[in-house]
């Protein structure tokens, strides 16, 4: 994690999520981790959407290790699930390791695993069929960014004008 990403995550935290306790900002990378893992869940989730958020318009770009620290343990449970379902579907040749299928939940509850709820479906159409999500995730994002820019546009004139003040 670069020093920026470290800045990044503290002005979210102080901006964002202002009733956290704020990470210290001589933290090194370790102390990020700890500090995210103790989260609770709801920040853990929210602290996420804004960093997949920032990675998806290129502020930043995601940590693997951080993001994982952000992981509660439903979704680390979720996970646990869909690898055995695509494990199970792979030794009953229902699915192939590359062939861009999915194994999907009818009903939408990962965990709900009857036989009966899970079905093979063509990668690219799963992530369609999921798109009215995508479209509520994608509004969250758009509001937080235009959120973030008034923001950053705010500070950025601040110290520009506060350095403009200091030279004359
Ligand atoms: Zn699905």
């Amino acid at each position: 994690m670069s020093r920026t990403d470290v800045q990044t995550w503290i002005y979210l935290i102080k901006n964002f999520m202002p009733r956290l306790p704020t990470p210290h900002g001589n933290l090194r990378f370790e102390g990020f981790l700890a500090y995210a893992r103790k989260l609770s869940d709801r920040n853990k989730n929210m602290l996420r959407r804004m960093l997949a958020c920032l990675d998806m318009n290129g502020v930043i770009r995601q940590n693997n290790q951080l993001t994982y620290a952000l992981w509660t343990d439903r979704d680390r449970k979720a996970n646990r699930i869909r690898s055995k379902n695509r494990r199970l579907f792979i030794q009953m040749g229902l699915v192939k390791v590359g062939d861009g299928k999915h194994v999907h939940h009818k009903d939408g509850n990962v965990f709900n695993n009857k036989r009966s709820n899970l079905s093979v479906v063509d990668g690219k159409k799963h992530k369609k069929s999921h798109a009215s999500n995508n479209h509520v995730a994608n509004q969250t994002c758009k509001a937080f960014m235009a959120q973030w820019r008034r923001l950053t546009r705010t500070a950025g004139a601040r110290t520009s004008s506060a350095r403009a003040a200091k030279r004359s």
